[in-house]
C-alpha cells in the first residue's frame, strides 16, 4: 500500500456558475454535534458538516440546461409534455416501452416488489441495496445475495466485482423448493463497493433466467457508471458509446428500477420501466394510490424535465471519465497515507475496509460506525457505515461468505473539487495515524426497518 503511482487530479469538464458557501466547524462544535446527533451522522445538520460524502443520492449539481428545463415545466396534472419527453428518453436509453415515473428509487421498488414478491418466495440479487432488501423482506420474501467470491475480498483486483455467481443462481432457479418471482441485478453493486457488472456476466444471468422463464430486472441507479467500466475494461467495448453499451445491457433484461438521484443527475426522481404491459398496468394502479397520476408519479412536471436532461448528460464520456477519475484520485490519495481502501475503486465512492483499518475492534464494537464518527470528529467529513449496522438486522449472508465491513465516502456528482478530495484524504490519513486509540460504539436505540437512518449510539469507555 502507498506504492501505487498517485494519479493527478482529473480536470473538470465544466466550469462553476453558482456556488454555495461551506466552512469547517470548530472542534468544539464538532464534538457537541456528535453528542446531539446520538453519534448518528444522519442526525447532523448540513452546517455541521464540511465535506459531505454521506451519499451521492440526490446531491448532484444540476447543469445550466437542467435548470433551464425547470422553467419549461408543463404543470398539467395529466398528459404533461414533460412526461412525454421523459418517456421518450427512457424508452430510447432502455428500450423498455412502459415508463412509470416515481419520486425516487424506493417508490419504484415498492411497486415492483408489491406486485411480484410473495411470502415465502426468494429474490436473488448480486447484492441487495438497503431499500431493495427492505422492500423484498416487507413483502415476506427472502433477499439472497449471489455476488461472486471476489466481491467479498476487499483487495481482489477483479475488474467486475459486481458480477453474479451464475452457477449458484442456476442452482437456486433449479431447486423445486424455491420460488423465484424475479431476479435483480444491481448496476453498479453499491453495497459491494460501487463495483461494475460485466456484459458477459449479465448475458449469462439473462440466459439462465430466460431458460427458467424468470423475469430479470435491473437496479439501474448507476447504469451509466457501469457502462463506463464496461467500455474501459471489457474486451471489444472500447469503441462503443455509453448509450450503445447501456442498450446492450437493457436488451438482456425485462425491466428496471431507477433512482434518478444517482445517474439521473437530479435531486429527486426515479422510475420503473418494463416490457411487461400487464405488470405496468397494475403498477400504475398502485402508483395512483401511493405516488400520483402516471404522467407525474409524485413529482412536479419540471422535475421530470430535469430528469430527462440529466439522464442524457450522465452518458457523456468526458463527464464519466472525470467522475470515475475523482473516485480513483481519492482512493489513491488515501492509499498514499497507508489506509486500507477497497480495490479496485468503484464508480461513485471510495470504501474504507474497516476490518483492516481497526483490527483491534470486534464486530460487537460496531467498528464501521466508530470510524465514520472519527472522520467527522477529525475534519467534519460525513461518511456512512455500510456493514453490520446497515445490513446486520436481516438474515445471515450466504454460507462461507462474510460480508464486508465498509465505510463509504460517496462523491456527489459535479460538486466537489480535487482540493476538497485531497482534504478528505488527509483527514482519513490523520485518523489512520491514531487508529489504535479509537474505541468501539454501542447501539442505544435500534429501530425495526432501515435502522441505520435513525439508530442512536454511544462510545464505549476506553479500555
Ligand atoms: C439509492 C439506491 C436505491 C434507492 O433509491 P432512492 O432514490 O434512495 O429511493 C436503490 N438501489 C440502489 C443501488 C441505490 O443506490
Amino acid at each position: 500500500m502507498g506504492s501505487e503511482p498517485v494519479p493527478p487530479p482529473p480536470i473538470e469538464p465544466y466550469k462553476v456558475k453558482v456556488v454555495e458557501r461551506i466552512s469547517l466547524p470548530s472542534r468544539e462544535a464538532r464534538e457537541s454535534a456528535l453528542v446531539r446527533s446520538g453519534f448518528n451522522l444522519f442526525n447532523l445538520t448540513s452546517e455541521e458538516v464540511y465535506i459531505d460524502l454521506l451519499t451521492d443520492s440526490g446531491t448532484s449539481a444540476m447543469s445550466d440546461r437542467q435548470w433551464a428545463g425547470l422553467m419549461v415545466g408543463d404543470e398539467s396534472y395529466a398528459g404533461s409534455r414533460n412526461f412525454r419527453h421523459l418517456e421518450e428518453v427512457v424508452r430510447r436509453i432502455t428500450g423498455f416501452p412502459e415508463v412509470i415515473p416515481t419520486h425516487q428509487g424506493r417508490a419504484a421498488e415498492n411497486l415492483l416488489f408489491s406486485l411480484l414478491a410473495r411470502p415465502g418466495s426468494t429474490v436473488p440479487n448480486n447484492m441487495h441495496f438497503d431499500t431493495t432488501r427492505t422492500h423484498v423482506m416487507r413483502n415476506g420474501a427472502r433477499a439472497v445475495n449471489l455476488a461472486i467470491p471476489a466481491a467479498y475480498d476487499s483487495q481482489d483486483p477483479h475488474p467486475f466485482k459486481g458480477n453474479v455467481n451464475v452457477p449458484r443462481l442456476a442452482a437456486l432457479l433449479a431447486d423445486p423448493q424455491v420460488k423465484v418471482p424475479l431476479v435483480m441485478v444491481t448496476l453498479t453493486n453499491n453495497t459491494g463497493g460501487g463495483q461494475p457488472v460485466s456484459l458477459e456476466n449479465l448475458g449469462e444471468v439473462s440466459r439462465v433466467c430466460r431458460a427458467r422463464g424468470v423475469p430479470l430486472y435491473l437496479d439501474m441507479c448507476r447504469w451509466a457508471e457501469n457502462s463506463f467500466f464496461v467500455r474501459a475494461r471489457e474486451p471489444g467495448m472500447s469503441h462503443r458509446s455509453i448509450a450503445e453499451i447501456g442498450r446492450m445491457t437493457f436488451d438482456l433484461a425485462d425491466g428496471a428500477t431507477m433512482s434518478a438521484k444517482k445517474d439521473g443527475l437530479v435531486n429527486i426522481g426515479g422510475f420503473l420501466a418494463t416490457r411487461d404491459p400487464e405488470l405496468a398496468a397494475r403498477a400504475k394502479e398502485l402508483l395512483i394510490v401511493f405516488e400520483g397520476f402516471p404522467t407525474y408519479g409524485g413529482l412536479a412536471r419540471r422535475d421530470l424535465e430535469a430528469m430527462s436532461i440529466g439522464l442524457e448528460e450522465a452518458m457523456d464520456l468526458e463527464y464519466l471519465a472525470h467522475r470515475v477519475g475523482q473516485v480513483a484520485f481519492l482512493a489513491e490519495r488515501i492509499a498514499a497515507h497507508g489506509a486500507p481502501v477497497l480495490r479496485p475503486p468503484g464508480g461513485h465512492g471510495v470504501y474504507l475496509d474497516v476490518r483492516r483499518f481497526l483490527p483491534h475492534l470486534s464486530p460487537a464494537d460496531l467498528p464501521g460506525q466508530a470510524l465514520a464518527v472519527e472522520l467527522f470528529r477529525e475534519g467534519a467529513v460525513r461518511s456512512v457505515e455500510v456493514g453490520a449496522i446497515m445490513f446486520g438486522d436481516g438474515e445471515s449472508p450466504s454460507p462461507g461468505e462474510t460480508p464486508l465491513e465498509l465505510v463509504r465516502l460517496a462523491i456527489p456528482r459535479r460538486v466537489y473539487s480535487s482540493a476538497h478530495l485531497q482534504y478528505v484524504a488527509d483527514v482519513v490519513g490523520a485518523v489512520w495515524r491514531r487508529r489504535e486509540r479509537i474505541v468501539g460504539m454501542t447501539m442505544t436505540h435500534a429501530p425495526e426497518h432501515l435502522r441505520h437512518f435513525t439508530a442512536k449510539f454511544a462510545p464505549k469507555p476506553a479500555a
